[in-house]
């Protein structure tokens, strides 16, 4: 029996880890657009943008040539300590399910970190380290992002200075005190620390801010200081690059096995973790040598790709960041108050973005309630505790495990399982109380946020 030839868990021998990021642009017939200089509308030269990020990473975020990009050995160092991640073969679920679907999800959620964000925190600290400077500054939503930057930081002994939106820093004091004692400093955004946060404050007083008006500030503290670079946790082609670690040790794995997946699912808030685990499964499929089928899984209140446009638009309230060719939802669009806080970006990863127009990839929106039952039924039979973004891969690859069992279809599912949610509990209470609601921006308020679309 299949129970007997497949364990539980997967795990790769440390000599398997991948030596290399796969970049899976330099594979794309249709590259994603580039990255525009806001005031002169011309694509961003690698000199503009190591005003604002270092410059190693500049050279990364440019490279749609070289499909393999060394690890240097101090970071894969690192990825040892919690590194190769488990492959898990989900025999509870699919118990539970009575489906004839075979289930695995890539567990990134065994670091303190709590989420994948530590596998490009870690590289982008590492490249800010060897440029010599003092520094980084970043935003954070929910805060996981925060909290791999700041012990990236910690390891490698560089300042890190935080924004977190106003309403997770008050919403989420343990997340902030993680950071704190990493070393970081954190300061609730939009704030009266840079100009733009005095004037987002000035105009919109008792807001609770916003992740695009975090990044606005991020990046103004980091360019107004000497030897500090800004650092991003997700969109940008960079961090897609240092996340297909993820994707290259599960398709490791499962070759390992013999076992091919027909159905590939991940969350998306910016596009990172699913960028980087479709990533060597995507080259194949472009270049023709297997199928597979990928798919998307969006909140229904930020619902980028299906119900956003694929346009250029600002990454950020202050527009101080470049514009991005992407499916959204508009800079100016206010997702309402959904409990995955990763996923309430307005826009999504150009790479992903490029794909999805070009049909290799789907995608869904799923509404909230459906992701916390699907959370809860995942955490009462496989153990873990998904954080909401992860429950939202959990839930369609339910729902794709359940088609099956009324087609008796045998489909091997792969899922992105990116981490563990102990610090959402307010979001679990309300679950619990039975006090959550579901919540789908009107046509006319996405139609109004777009109308606000630079003019390229
Ligand atoms: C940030 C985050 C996400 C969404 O971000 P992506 O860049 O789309 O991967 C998903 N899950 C978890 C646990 C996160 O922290």
């Amino acid at each position: 029996m299949d129970k007997h030839k497949v364990p539980y868990k997967i795990y790769l021998e440390e000599v398997e880890m991948p030596k290399a990021w796969y970049n899976l642009r330099a594979d794309m017939v249709n590259k994603p657009a580039p990255l525009l200089n806001p005031a002169t509308l011309e694509p961003c030269t690698a000199e503009e943008l190591e005003k604002v990020f270092c410059s190693e990473l500049v050279k990364q975020e440019l490279d749609d040539v070289n499909p393999y990009i060394e690890i240097p050995e101090e970071i894969r160092n690192f990825y040892r300590m919690y590194r190769p991640s488990p492959l898990v073969r989900a025999y509870c679920l699919e118990e539970k399910l009575k489906t004839p679907a075979k289930i695995y999800y890539k567990f990134e959620g065994n670091n303190t970190s709590g989420s994948h964000k530590l596998n490009s925190a870690i590289a982008q600290a590492y490249f800010a380290k060897e440029q010599g400077l003092k520094g980084v500054t970043t935003e954070t939503g929910a805060g996981q992002w925060g909290t791999a930057l700041s012990m990236a930081c910690a390891y490698f002994g560089l300042d890190c200075k935080v924004y977190m939106v106003k309403v997770s820093y008050e919403q989420k004091p343990f997340r902030r005190e993680v950071m704190r004692t990493y070393g970081a400093d954190v300061t609730p955004s939009p704030s009266m620390d840079t100009e733009i946060g005095r004037e987002i404050n000035a105009n919109y007083p008792g807001t609770t801010g916003s992740l695009g008006c975090a990044i606005s500030e991020a990046v103004e503290k980091a360019t107004s200081m000497a030897d500090y670079k800004y650092v991003l946790g997700s969109v940008l082609n960079l961090v897609m690059l240092h996340q297909s670690v993820i994707g290259l040790e599960a398709k490791a794995a499962m070759d390992k096995y013999g076992i091919k997946p027909d159905i590939i699912i991940g969350s998306a808030g910016g596009g990172s973790n699913l960028g980087g685990l479709i990533a060597p499964f995507m080259g194949e499929k472009i270049k023709g040598k297997a199928d597979y089928r990928i798919i998307a899984v969006e909140p229904e209140s930020c619902p980028s790709f299906t119900r956003g446009k694929y346009a250029y638009d600002f990454c950020d309230t202050g527009h101080v960041a470049p514009l991005a060719k992407m499916c959204t939802l508009g800079s100016e669009f206010i997702p309402a108050a959904n409990h995955a806080g990763g996923l309430r970006y307005h826009g999504m990863s150009a790479t992903l973005s490029q794909l999805y127009v070009d049909g290799l990839l789907e995608a869904v929106s799923v509404p909230q309630t459906s992701v916390f039952e699907a959370a809860q039924e995942f955490a009462r039979v496989e153990g873990i505790l998904p954080a909401p973004e992860s429950a939202h891969a959990i839930k369609a690859a339910m729902d794709e495990a359940i088609k099956c069992r009324e087609t008796g279809e045998e489909k091997t599912i792969l899922f992105g399982l990116t981490g563990t949610g102990y610090f959402d509990m307010v979001a679990y209470k309300k679950f619990n109380d039975k006090e959550m609601e579901d919540y789908a921006p009107s046509d006319e308020e996405i139609k109004k946020a777009l109308e606000k679309l630079p003019v390229v």
